[in-house]
């Protein structure tokens, strides 16, 4: 990458457009140091020097990226990540990600090209996308991307014929969805029933089934259900043995980690003994994983502006530049309740954070005119009393969300900008 920190205390501003983004105005590729770590420091400095239009923009912390690729290595020493592109396909995250050593799991024809404009292998690549257009498949065969999954008999006579020398992994059901914000079961994964036929016909097309993948669903809040899939996919190894198959040597963990509080080190443990207890003899075993969240969640942190406000008895109600059909589409989803940090620089700039001020039952509203654009309503949060063009902060707000904007009403917050800071991760 091209933003370093020198001594772990400076950051380096950089603004960088996104994938889908080109205002030239503010393409401008100088970087300009400063002395401060601090990230609402580095977004003040942002919102002065480089956001005059006040649109909505990302901050990429490259250190986070670091501290999490550590807190990886260090839980799983021995499962090689492949990080999971649709949950934010930004280009400085690709980028940073690829430095640190991680592979990609890629869905499909945009997501290989994306990675590999980087300079990554296709070696390091997985397209792990069940089901793929066959134009798609195409193009990996070109480009030499040679690992993908299957669970259906039609995904093995297209690959047959599409891409006869791409090595295979049979995507099974995780048994548990291990209780996940988004369980992917219903759609993907072959039932146990289906397992030996599948196996049979990649077999009969005389394609090198490697392997078994799974994902448990993304969100996962119980880590045992890493356990049950790691058992599943031992039977599979043993029932591809059992019609004459080449010895499997791939264990695809998928997704479903999350970074907040302490599951991730309790999936960790689980996933270990759960390995040696079913793959403990197993020579030349290779783990990999295909984490998504874990790794975009925490990095990246949102700033919106206020354009809008109404009083209507005691409630605020205020209007900010992103919103359910942008960066917070997931809201449709999940019920989360987001809670931003108030960044009062027009209205408080000597307490911009508002700290030990009164607060207001406050209702808030995204941009565009449909009347279920709402990111909170009264009831749920209270803010401070704002002004128009002051700022509201939201942090970890890099997965699943700027991957599914859209610009509907005129909107494109997914094209929003991304500057890059460096924290010192405590
Ligand atoms: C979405 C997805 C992932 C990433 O899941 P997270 O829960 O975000 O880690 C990984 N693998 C596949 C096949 C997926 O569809």
């Amino acid at each position: 990458m091209a933003c370093q920190s020198t001594n772990g205390k400076k950051s380096t501003l950089m603004p960088l457009l996104s994938a889908a983004s080109q205002p030239p105005s503010t393409a401008k590729n100088n970087s300009t140091p400063l002395q401060n770590s601090n990230l609402l420091d580095f977004i003040q400095s942002v919102i002065v020097s480089k956001q005059e239009n006040k649109e909505p923009f990302y901050v990429l912390d490259l250190g986070v990226v670091a501290s999490l690729m550590e807190r990886w290595t260090r839980n799983l020493p021995n499962v090689r990540p492949f990080y999971a592109v649709k949950c934010n396909p930004d280009a400085p995250f690709l980028s940073a990600m690829a430095a640190h050593g991680s592979s990609f799991d890629c869905a499909s024809r945009a997501e290989i090209e994306a990675v590999l404009s980087l300079g990554v292998s296709p070696n390091c690549v997985v397209f792990a996308n069940p089901c793929k257009p066959v134009s798609h498949i195409e193009y990996a065969a070109e480009v030499g991307v040679n690992l993908t999954t299957f669970d259906s008999e039609f995904e093995v006579l297209k690959i047959r014929k599409h891409h006869p020398n791409c090595e295979l992994l049979i995507r099974i059901k995780a048994p548990d969805d291990g209780d996940s914000s988004f369980p992917l079961g219903k759609k993907y994964g072959a039932l146990p029933e289906e397992v030996e036929p599948l196996l049979r016909a990649a077999q009969a097309a005389q394609l090198r089934v490697v392997g078994v993948s799974f994902h448990i669903g993304s969100g996962a809040r119980r880590a045992d259900a890493y356990r049950t899939a790691i058992e599943a996919a031992r039977k599979v190894f043993d029932t591809a043995a059992h019609i004459g198959l080449p010895k499997m040597r791939v264990l695809n963990l998928g997704g479903g980690f999350t970074s907040g509080g302490q599951l991730f080190e309790a999936a960790a443990e689980t996933i270990k003994a759960a390995v040696t207890e079913y793959f403990g003899t197993e020579p030349g075993l290779t783990v990999m994983a295909e984490p998504g969240r874990f790794f975009a969640e925490s990095v990246f942190t949102l700033a919106t502006n206020i354009i809008g406000k109404r009083v209507r008895g005691g409630v605020r109600e205020y209007w900010i530049n992103d919103g359910i059909y942008g960066s917070m589409n997931f809201l449709l989803f999940e019920y989360v309740l987001l809670k931003p940090t108030p960044f009062a620089c027009t209205s408080r700039p000597e307490n911009p954070t508002c700290r030990g001020e009164r607060t207001y039952m406050s209702t808030l509203f995204g941009p565009t005119c449909d009347a279920c654009d709402v990111v909170f309503t009264e009831a749920e949060h209270q803010l401070p009393e704002l002004e128009l063009t002051d700022w509201l902060i939201f942090p970890n707000m890099g997965s699943y969300t700027r991957a599914l904007a859209s610009n509907f009403n005129g909107f494109s917050t997914g094209s929003s900008l991304t500057y890059l800071s460096y924290s010192n991760p405590s």
